[in-house]
């Protein structure tokens, strides 16, 4: 397994049993089949500092192609070889899972979670996906330590620009991110948009992390290709469909993104 993963650039992979991992989402699982273990993996995906020209706040995620479509890919690839070796079934996910995946990277030693709400890998630092391959057979452990752990320096909380986090995390009703992805926004939230000129997501709390500062960058070429460094309401009103699908932002309605892109231009009215 480890060549193989090694093959696809993949270094951070744990394996747990599936028994401590928390079931989020029963209807998710193959039915009749008994779930064993689980091959967890972080998908790095910031592959170089993105110089963007924009002025716009938006997560580096919404300017490189979606991970979904990276782990579709890497899943078609690996699940026949991860079934011919491991004897039984066995079955990919990202994001959409029946696992909680953050609590499962943090029980693998895969990472810790930071003041900002964030899994921070030792090597990758926080920008990083979560994927897994649930098995039909057991396979034997593979955890990890999780030092260092946040510093608790504070840094994601001072720049916060709606002061999101606080004791108990992060207050997905006034995160940025959380915010720009609603498909209805109230004029109060369009108001936070707008005074903090945010498009689609928001990084400033793994920007000041001091575990992001030299963190290795992403040896994945897809995360390289098409990067969005300068939005604009023409290429967001002209990218045809097969281009717009290839952007996380695609999975609400273009008009979301683009209420978005001219709210935080000061061009949106705010009070229609
Ligand atoms: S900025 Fe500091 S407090 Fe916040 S997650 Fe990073 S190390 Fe922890
Ligand atoms: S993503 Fe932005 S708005 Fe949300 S908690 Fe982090 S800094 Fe605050």
């Amino acid at each position: 397994m480890k060549t193989l993963l090694q093959s696809k650039s993949i270094t951070e992979y744990a394996v747990i049993n599936f028994n401590k991992l928390k079931v989020i989402n029963p209807r998710l699982l193959p039915e009749r089949i008994d779930i064993k273990s689980a091959l967890v993996i972080l998908i790095p995906y910031r592959h170089e500092d993105i110089k963007a020209t924009d002025g716009l706040n938006a997560g580096l995620f919404a300017r490189c192609k979606d991970y979904h479509g990276y782990f579709n890919a890497l899943a078609k690839d690996l699940i026949p070889y991860l079934e011919e070796t491991s004897g039984g079934r066995v079955f990919g996910f990202a994001d959409h899972s029946p696992i909680h995946e953050k609590d499962a990277a943090l029980k693998c030693g895969l990472g810790f979670i930071g003041k900002n709400g964030l899994i921070i890998n030792k090597r990758y630092g926080s920008y990083v996906f979560i994927g897994e391959f649930l098995f039909e057979k057991q396979l034997p452990e593979l955890l990890h330590k999780t030092e260092p752990g946040c510093l608790a320096c504070n840094a994601c909380i001072n720049a916060c620009p709606t002061q999101a986090i606080d004791k108990g995390g992060v207050k997905i009703n006034e995160c940025l991110s959380c915010i720009s992805q609603k498909n209805n926004k109230t004029t109060e939230e369009l108001t936070l948009l707008a005074e903090n000129r945010t498009l689609w997501g928001c990084d400033i709390c793994q920007q000041v992390c001091p575990h992001n500062n030299g963190a290795s960058y992403s040896l994945l070429p897809y995360f390289a290709e098409d990067i969005i460094t300068e939005f604009t309401e023409d290429l967001l009103c002209s990218m045809n469909e097969e281009n717009y699908k290839k952007y996380a932002f695609s999975y609400r309605k273009r008009k979301v993104i683009i209420q978005n892109f001219l709210t935080a231009k000061g061009k949106y009215d705010i009070m229609t």
